[in-house]
């Protein structure tokens, strides 16, 4: 998720500088980075998903991205279809009433210029090659309504869209900055279809916007010379054409992009895993770095191989700590600023790769499940880098501070999106609280053992918070039901 804190939050434990160092060695001695083939069991994950396939093309003058986008969509609503929905999340930038980043409390944070209105034009829709009629939902444009002939169950086709996408002035997952442009969660896709039906909830200023289903993605982008993308693969040079590039990311959840006029890039292998760095000067591209390749180690040996053969750090314009996308985070500029809290924020962004991306879960109606999991494993993580003391020092600031806090009744960890006001009692419930519940569970179970067991069990698919309680209860012995309903659900 992204804004688990407004860059506010000051940690002040001290960290030693022994370990930044050796990581600076061991990059120095191993040989070049590159990305390793798809794994068997990335490859086994991607055997029965849709392939989407996105051409790009980046103007960096009038801050244009153009799609094309080929979806080999598959039915699997278990009902004939006629109309299908089709998300196009940069409408939401449209106008200051639905923008993610437009709410009272970060609106002078993200537009520090003004409100700038950004969103897709569609140029061109079709269904099999032949063009089809297309609405914008009434209520929310970012819902494109595609009619198609009548297409059973398990049938197929190809969706193709052609649309450009304005990227406003804005510090946010989509919009620019000082010559950066960020592409997060942006490009269209066909809406998921869950338990409930068709997942078709609005982007909010809080929380994660809605998923598409897991798909195996194939860019093409073309931009002028000497910028660099950001991107959850190593990108190929296209044969014969010097400006177009081409990358692959099998069984991804959503896609996050970053451009950059310029940036600084350091790579260092963690295992057989390519990690790849993007910042404004070398420094905090290494510090990155540094602090992403023992995370990534250190979540692989807790909770199984990370899934992908590249992993991206990218800094980016936005006033939050960071979000993560499949394969890719990005981190707010103002916190390489702060040392320790960069290295938190990472370990935060990081374990989501497990815990959002591989295990996905409802981040609207549980963002808990994959917030307070994450919180909890960085706890960790710092816990197994820096000792006790560090560890005991971070639990009163993320999990016992929150617990004292004034906050409405009427809002508990498991509360959808919808009923917070603010991303300050956001973040105090969901990932305070939320912590404290993971902390609660740890003294009377392992935690940390049951976490691997269930990224075992819901690797590429999804787990609903049943699923969750039924394989914790299974693996703790004992009814933890009443813990869960007492921490997710029970007002204080
Ligand atoms: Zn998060």
């Amino acid at each position: 998720m992204p804004p688990w804190v407004l860059a506010k939050k000051k940690r002040i434990f001290a960290l030693p500088a022994a370990g930044v160092l050796l990581a600076a060695i061991l990059l120095l001695v191993s040989p070049a980075p590159t990305a390793a083939p798809p794994s068997p069991l990335l490859l086994a994950a991607a055997q029965e998903l849709d392939n989407v396939r996105y051409d790009l093309v980046f103007q960096p003058e009038n801050h244009t991205l153009s799609v094309t986008m080929e979806w080999d969509y598959q039915n699997r609503t278990g009902q004939a279809l006629t109309d299908i929905p089709l998300r196009l999340p940069a409408n939401a930038y449209k106008k200051e009433a639905t923008s993610p980043a437009a709410s009272p409390e970060l609106i002078d944070l993200c537009y520090p210029g003004g409100f700038s209105p950004g969103g897709a034009t569609l140029h061109d829709a079709q269904w099999n090659a032949v063009p089809a009629d297309t609405w914008l939902d009434p209520q929310d444009e970012t819902i494109l309504w595609m009619r198609i002939p009548e297409l059973a169950s398990q049938g197929k086709g190809t969706l193709r869209l052609r649309l450009v996408l304005d990227i406003p002035d804005c510090r946010h997952v989509f919009g620019r900055g000082e010559d950066v442009w960020m592409l997060g969660g942006v490009l269209p896709y066909p809406a998921r279809y869950g338990e409930s039906g068709w997942q078709l909830r609005p982007l909010l200023p809080i929380g994660d916007a809605p998923q598409p289903e897991l798909a195996n993605y194939a860019l093409s982008l073309s931009m002028p010379k000497g910028y660099a993308c950001a991107a959850p693969f190593a990108w190929q040079q296209e044969e014969g054409s010097a400006n177009m590039l081409t990358g692959a990311l099998p069984a991804g959840r959503d896609m996050g992009l970053v451009i950059y006029r310029e940036a600084q890039v350091s790579r260092a292998m963690a295992g057989e895993v390519l990690v790849q760095s993007f910042a404004d000067t070398k420094a905090n591209a290494d510090k990155a770095l540094g602090y992403a390749v023992k995370a990534l180690a250190f979540f692989a040996r807790s909770y199984g191989d990370y899934p992908y053969p590249v992993f991206t750090l990218s800094m980016a314009d936005m006033p939050f700590a960071g979000m993560e996308y499949s394969g890719i985070i990005m981190t707010g500029r103002g916190q390489y600023a702060a040392k320790d809290s960069l290295e938190v924020t990472i370990a935060h962004e990081t374990a989501h790769q497990w815990f959002s991306v591989l295990v996905g879960s409802d981040s609207y109606t549980d963002a808990w499940q994959d917030e307070a999991v994450s919180e909890y494993a960085s706890l960790r993580y710092i816990e197994s880098v820096y000792g006790q003391a560090a560890f005991e020092q971070l639990v009163f600031l993320m999990a016992q501070s929150p617990m004292r806090e004034n906050i409405r009744p009427e809002i508990t960890p498991g509360s959808p999106l919808d009923r917070f006001y603010t991303m300050q009692e956001y973040s105090t419930v969901v990932y305070g609280r939320g912590l404290a519940l993971m902390l609660a569970l740890d003294t009377d179970t392992d935690l940390h053992a049951f976490l691997r067991s269930y990224v075992e069990k819901y690797a590429f698919s999804f787990a609903s918070r049943e699923d969750f309680e039924a394989l914790l209860k299974e693996t703790a012995g004992w009814d933890t039901a009443p813990l869960m309903t007492d921490y997710l659900d029970t007002a204080i």
